[in-house]
């Protein structure tokens, strides 16, 4: 547990709201039209530890889509219904190297190429993840992913629907991995309805303290420490978040690694969550986002609130 009073936690985040609050670095991702039309100025952060109580610093109502955070918790959806060899033997859990939505590593990967693996962090293997959910029809596999994700924020989510309209007029080259990812025998069947779903899940709305809690979630063993259920089995924790550490924040997962030691995961929409197993999960939000696409002011605040409440794994405090 964090060796630290509540006062020192909540002065933590309150000083790197301050800090990063005037920051004018980094874009809003425009590729997904409406997402260059969010307000860049929202920042937020929350921070949630395994006795259930939740920091806030800034604008935690302004909700946001969850995008590519999304990859973790369905990736945790297989690893629940299949095991975690479903992840490990056929979609990987390598590092890339390569950015989020690259062709190129489907091109050069295990399968295809007998080259390296992927990780279901990255598009290709996100899809390919999202296409092995069971459920009976498009709408029950979707109704099993949005209340799995509901279960590791403690409350009932909804898909921000504009953001899914727009991302569905402009996806094509999701859809072309997709189809690659079907044709190389990565997904299995209908590739466009897992590219379909895949989008809708990235749609789902959240603000920092939903993300928070998610994170929280994964850093007490997948036990929600706010509403007390269990919501995924304590062994696959430590191997999601060993995915995450390797490939959470794209090819920059290195550099977020080396300074902080924590597993992590951005978005686009401008979220990032990162685990401090047995300490807290953290949740930042602020939009504009760096060339590797992760939240400039997240990056920032969340390393410089973990390092002050000790939270590196690799650090010896
Ligand atoms: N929905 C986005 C996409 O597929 C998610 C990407 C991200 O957040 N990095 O392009």
């Amino acid at each position: 547990a964090l060796a630290m009073e509540p006062k020192q936690i909540q002065a933590a985040l309150d000083r790197a709201y301050e800090k990063y609050k005037g920051l004018k670095e980094g874009a809003n991702a425009d590729y997904i039209p409406v997402l260059a039309k969010v307000d860049s100025n929202i920042y937020g952060i929350a921070l949630v530890t395994p006795d259930g109580k939740v920091y806030t610093a800034g604008d935690v109502k302004s909700e946001v889509s969850i995008q590519s955070i999304s990859k973790v918790f369905t990736a945790a959806k297989v690893m629940e219904q299949s095991g975690p060899d479903q992840i490990f033997g056929t979609i990987g859990v390598d590092a890339t190297g390569m950015r989020f939505n690259s062709i190129v590593s489907i091109e050069m990967s295990k399968q295809a190429f007998g080259g390296p693996e992927m990780n279901p962090l990255v598009n290709p293997g996100a899809i390919a993840a999202t296409s092995m959910v069971k459920g009976n029809s498009r709408d029950d596999i979707f109704n099993t992913i949005l209340s799995f994700y509901s279960d590791f924020a403690g409350r009932k989510l909804t898909v921000n629907q504009e953001v899914f309209k727009s991302e569905s007029d402009t996806n094509q080259r999701n859809q072309a991995i997709g189809m690659l990812m079907y044709a190389y025998g990565y997904i299995k069947d209908n590739p466009q309805q897992a590219t379909d779903i895949y989008t809708e899940q990235c749609s789902v709305s959240v603000n920092a303290k939903d993300l928070a809690t998610m994170a929280g979630t994964l850093a007490n063993g997948g036990l929600n420490p706010v509403t007390q259920k269990a919501v995924m089995k304590p062994d696959n924790v430590p191997k999601l978040l060993a995915v995450m550490a390797t490939a959470g924040l794209y090819d920059d997962s290195g550099k977020w690694l080396w300074r902080t030691g924590l597993p992590g995961k951005s978005g686009v929409g401008g979220g990032i969550i990162a685990v401090s197993p047995g300490k807290f999960g953290i949740a930042v939000i602020s939009p504009p986002l760096d060339e590797a696409g992760n939240s400039v002011r997240a990056q920032k605040a969340i390393a410089d609130i973990s390092n002050a409440l000790g939270g590196n794994p690799y650090a010896i405090m």
